[in-house]
């Protein structure tokens, strides 16, 4: 009798590779267990065995394997029952989920750039003769490919020598530059050195008598110091001597004042003296009794909880109880909703029990998570974390929580496997025979409508905690105040007013804009040229702060033109209005307050995003200006007022969910408004105050927002009342797309009627000098989803076997967003 495995390597190849093994090797070989196999011509991947059996291939003679990896699965059978469910769903395959599920370092392929680990001091005498080569060889040379190391050792099975070394931490495998889970940095303030010494300070106190205000900060920090004998925040600072940050940043300028920061730990918990979770109020009460009710009829249940009703200590309630039945539990969240504040609130609860699994971490770490939640310890019992951590090997899952529900970013766009990790959590509930409780103040029409086809449990709460109230919510009709000449910039007078208003009480603002469409472009006054990005079908966007044109599709750059490419005018004026250029209105219109911009180009450096959050919880922020960043699970105590600066383009956006997203958008942002004490302001800037999808986020009505959308959905047959698989066709060659496409559409069209929309250029339809086609094939309820897949890849089998074609790529998306 001969041996075979069936085996996953990360290339999107149709079908599993077969390869055969010996008699003990079967004995030995589990599906889960990674080996080294040969590919191609000189190829080495890491495999994952997803099958043992007898049947010999039928079209080829199956090469033997290297050697096996691991001395246990590394992956269970229960992930490999959800990859094989997310392969068929999303149409990919098992090698493109094998990709996205593993962390890298259990992956090594020719491919895969090594590195030597110059953090660790390696002892060479512990290395093997073999080890010691490579570990010598990266003296020489910075990084080595894995093929290179096979030559080095001249044999081709380098991998186990390899992964013993990384074992050995002597080298790690390439990938981005991850960091630690970021420290957390407060500014402090001490007396400078110049006026330490007795005379000096005299001088200065003298000095300053002509001073007040600068004298009474200076006394101040003196009084707090002596009192507390502890260092002195800013925000205490500010806030005791009732001086503005500006006074306070004047002294540091002066070099009167020195600031300077600390890192404070968020991780707060000390062994097992854990916070008790919170006594819930009666409406979470209620709703826990309804959640847990439900969990007996449904495997998912929504919970609509407006912002701030406290959905949270709900969810801890439930991961208590999951984890007295000594249950594991994922907390699924959108990335940027994955905050210290959350992190934290959750550690204090469970301890060591809550891992984070991030894509920041370093490899070494999300490893140890894995592993952690592999072998079931304690240290792995509560995973926080965003779309991707559905692929940890879970053993003994008993729920998932999922957060922020209608968040667009749950689904994977590119690359394959297309994802959604919402829904695929359904399926890996049911896997482990687990629970789902998905929460949002903003449900997606999805779920919503799962709820009222009874598909899904559902239970409300529709007061926030502490009954403060929900934030009041003003249109502005801009386009009258344009009129009127009632608009400074950007901003309206009702607008100025308010914000003069906060500030005058010591609150602080949010002013928000939507990234997208509001990137601001440069026009040639005299002639309407605006320049173009050579490789995208789009205009460059201005960056004022590196007078840079930059393209968002492909990251082309290029200096500031001084005169335009088409005629020659030196008549450049630039449009649109991003964040960057409302910060500099604000600071023009407010110059005694502190404002602070977070979007991209803010966060990005080292600490970015921390310090801007940081800085806006210790107050030493007035004024905030940021894009969609900062709606996400961010509880700031002192906002009271927020600013929507332009609500229109986010409704006229291209996209038949575009008036949900700009709903759920608005609500949420508004939600930062008013947290505790003051009812908050929320003022609504637009050109159409009558627009529907404003009135009903004016007066919080989710009812309205989801009949009137729904009502839309069935007569334009779009999701979540049909299916629909997205194709998208690409290839540098305009022609060569467009009669691909065409062919491909009507090809379909034979089979799904009238159910095939397209082809259609999107409206961007080149990009990194690929031009686009899209084809949308939608599906009724009742018509079998198998049966449309397997129809759609037959016709795309026909059509890779048109030599013409075959240079085009092919993209299929489920349920596309
Ligand atoms: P949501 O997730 O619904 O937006 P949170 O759970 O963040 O709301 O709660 C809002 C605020 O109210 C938080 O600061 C939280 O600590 C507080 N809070 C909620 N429930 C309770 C409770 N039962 N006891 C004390 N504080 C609570
Ligand atoms: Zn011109
Ligand atoms: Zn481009």
């Amino acid at each position: 009798m001969s041996f075979f495995i069936d085996v996953i390597i990360p290339v999107p190849l149709k079908k599993l590779f077969t390869y055969s093994i010996t008699a003990s090797e079967s004995d030995f070989l589990n599906p889960g267990m990674r080996v080294a196999v040969p590919f191609g011509k000189s190829k080495i991947y890491t495999g994952i065995v997803f099958r043992v059996h007898n049947q010999p291939p039928v079209a080829y003679e199956a090469k033997s394997i290297q050697q096996i990896l691991d001395d246990a699965p590394v992956v269970n059978e229960k992930q490999l029952q959800l990859w094989k469910w997310i392969a068929n769903y999303y149409m990919c395959t098992m090698g493109d989920v094998m990709r996205a599920a593993l962390p890298n370092a259990l992956i090594l392929e020719s491919e895969t750039v090594i590195l030597r680990n110059t953090v660790k001091v390696v002892d060479d005498t512990s290395l093997k003769d073999d080890e010691f080569l490579v570990y010598e060889a990266l003296h020489h040379q910075s990084s080595l490919k894995v093929h290179d190391i096979s030559n080095i050792l001249d044999k081709k099975n380098v991998l186990p020598v390899i992964k013993r070394l990384i074992e050995k931490e002597v080298i790690h495998v390439e990938e981005e530059i991850y960091e630690k889970y970021k420290p957390r940095l407060v500014r402090y303030v001490k007396l400078h050195t110049n006026f330490t010494t007795e005379g000096a300070l005299q001088e200065l106190l003298e000095a300053l008598s002509r001073a007040p205000k600068q004298r009474q900060v200076l006394m101040t920090l003196f009084s707090i110091s002596a009192t507390t004998k502890k260092p002195v925040k800013v925000s205490d600072l500010s806030k005791e001597s009732d001086a503005s940050t500006a006074i306070i940043k004047s002294l540091i300028e002066k070099e009167i004042l020195e600031e300077y920061h600390i890192q404070t730990d968020r991780v707060q918990y000390s062994g097992d003296d854990n916070e008790a979770t919170k006594l819930l109020n009666e409406y979470q009460e209620v709703a826990l009794t309804e959640i847990k009710e439900s969990f007996n009829k449904h495997v998912v249940t929504l919970l609509h909880g407006v912002t701030s009703s406290g959905k949270t200590e709900v969810y801890v309630k439930l991961i208590e109880d999951a984890l007295n039945r000594g249950e594991q539990v994922l907390y699924l969240l959108p990335e940027i909703a994955l905050t210290a504040q959350l992190i934290t609130r959750l550690q204090n609860y469970f301890g060591e029990q809550v891992a984070v699994f991030h894509s920041k971490y370093s490899s070494h770490e999300r490893v140890e998570v894995w592993n952690h939640v592999l072998n079931d310890t304690a240290k792995g019992k509560v995973i926080l974390g965003a779309r991707s951590c559905i692929f940890l090997p879970f053993k003994n899952l008993g729920l998932i929580i999922v957060d922020e529900e209608h968040e667009q970013s749950f689904k994977q766009f590119d690359p394959a496997p297309r994802y959604h990790a919402r829904d695929t959590s359904v399926v890996l509930a049911n896997i482990h025979k687990a629970k789902v409780l998905m929460g949002s103040a903003t449900p997606s029409l999805e779920s919503y409508f799962n709820a009222t086809q009874n598909k899904y449990g559902f239970v409300e709460i529709t007061k926030r905690y502490n009954n403060v109230l929900m934030p009041d919510i003003e249109l502005i009709d801009i386009k009258d105040k344009f009129k009127r000449k009632l608009m400074k910039g950007h901003f309206s007078d009702r607008l100025i007013e308010e914000m003069t208003e906060t500030l005058q009480e010591g609150h602080q603002i949010i002013l928000f804009q939507n990234r997208r469409g509001f990137s601001p472009i440069v026009e040639c006054n005299t002639c309407g040229h605006a320049p173009q990005c050579p490789n995208c079908d789009v205009s460059l966007t201005y960056h004022q702060y590196r007078n840079q044109l930059r393209c968002h599709y492909c990251g082309y750059q290029s200096a500031m033109a001084t005169e335009c490419m088409a005629c020659g005018s030196s008549e450049l004026d630039t449009k649109g209005f991003g964040t960057e250029q409302i910060e500099t209105e604000v600071k023009l219109l407010f110059p005694d307050y502190k404002v602070a911009r977070m979007d991209l180009d803010t966060t990005r450096g080292k600490y970015g995003y921390e310090k801007i959050i940081t800085a806006l919880e210790q107050q030493e922020i007035d004024i905030l200006v940021g894009t969609q960043m900062l709606t996400k699970g961010l509880d700031f105590r002192n906002v009271k007022l927020v600013g929507i600066m332009n609500a229109d383009n986010m409704l006229n956006f291209p996209d038949f969910r575009a008036h949900e997203r700009s709903f759920q958008l608005m609500l949420q942002v508004s939600g930062r408004a008013g947290r505790t004490d003051k009812r908050g302001k929320v003022l609504i800037q637009t050109y159409n105050p009558y627009h529907n999808i404003l009135q009903q986020v004016s007066t919080h009505d989710y009812m309205g927002m989801f009949n009137e959308q729904m009502n839309d959905r069935y007569n334009f047959k779009y999701p979540p009342v049909y299916k629909q698989i997205k194709i998208t066709l690409k290839h540098k060659d305009y022609n060569k797309v467009d009669a691909a496409s065409i062919w491909l559409a009507k090809s379909l069209r034979q089979v799904f009627k009238e159910h095939v929309l397209g082809p259609e250029f999107p409206p961007i339809s080149r990009i990194r000098n690929q031009f686009h086609k899209n084809i949308l094939v939608k599906i009724p309820k009742k018509q079998s989803l198998a049966k449309t897949k397997e129809a759609i890849i037959k016709v795309n089998n026909s059509f890779s076997s048109i030599k013409d074609f075959r240079s085009v790529k092919i993209i299929l998306n489920v349920d596309n967003f």
